[in-house]
């Protein structure tokens, strides 16, 4: 059975005292309200992963996420962070691959299988983003797109390190603005996605990857979109920066 993961990915938000408030709610709610075994990540910025990871020490399923990392163990990379950093301070998965690293850092696929490799050499779990833009979806080339993402950053990996990375399927054009795909439009994906896998690593190894949806996920569309039977969770950008209402999308993940 794969593992149902739902992720908060807070981006450049949130102070260090806001994103204490906002991590102890989280915990309280979940230990209070959430009776399935879903995994919770809390994505925060680098400068809050120590002192947040103390606040998550006592729970048993909301776990600790970056947002990115380099792709080098060490050295003159200023400004940059490195998984070993991220590890000792109890991160547990790493965004990597999402579409505002590629849109606006020049991120590419190619570096994205270099840093897919250092986290998993680490230790940790790399959720890989991969999603189409607008006029790839309107040319009708975005299930050709998103294997190709899938493909680049992941197909070199043996069928043991595959299975423990998470991928989430964000179309670009569902990112923030309100508009989230159907729920079939998801679930076409994510069977292709996961066909895609099964073509290179078998059907066994593809059914226990986790294959999470990110895309202005609300707790009034995500009951639909989570019952999919190819979608086992979501990544979440705006909606994480609330707790009522990022808890109660956690709730919607059976
Ligand atoms: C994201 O950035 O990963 C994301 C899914 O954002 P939002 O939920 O705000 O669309």
């Amino acid at each position: 059975m794969r593992k149902k993961i739902v992720a908060g990915n807070w981006k450049m938000n949130k102070n260090l005292e806001e994103g204490h408030q906002l991590t102890s709610e989280v915990v309280n709610m979940v230990k209070d309200e959430v009776t399935s075994a879903v995994q919770v990540v809390l994505c925060t910025p680098f400068i809050h992963l120590n002192s947040i990871s103390k606040l998550l020490a006592g729970s048993k399923n909301v776990m600790l996420g970056a947002q990115n990392c380099s792709e080098h163990a060490s050295g003159a990379y200023t400004g940059e962070t490195s998984v070993s950093m991220l590890k000792s301070v109890g991160t547990q998965f790493v965004i990597i691959g999402h579409s505002e690293r590629r849109e606006y850092f020049g991120e590419t696929d190619a570096l994205f299988a270099k840093k897919v490799d250092a986290v998993l050499a680490a230790g940790m779990t790399p959720i890989y983003c991969c999603g189409e833009k607008l006029e790839v979806r309107e040319a009708n080339n975005h299930i050709k797109l998103v294997t190709a993402q899938v493909s680049e950053a992941l197909f070199h990996l043996s069928a043991e390190a595959l299975q423990k990375v998470v991928i989430a399927y964000e179309p670009v054009w569902a990112i923030g603005t309100g508009k989230t795909a159907s729920s079939a439009q998801a679930q076409e994906m994510h069977a292709e996605i996961r066909a895609h896998l099964a073509g290179k690593y078998g059907k066994n190894v593809a059914e226990e990857i986790t294959i999470q949806y990110g895309g202005s996920v609300k707790p009034d569309n995500a009951v639909e979109i989570f019952a999919q039977p190819d979608v086992d969770g979501g990544l979440i950008g705006g909606a994480s920066l609330k707790s009522r209402d990022f808890v109660d999308i956690v709730k919607a993940m059976k």
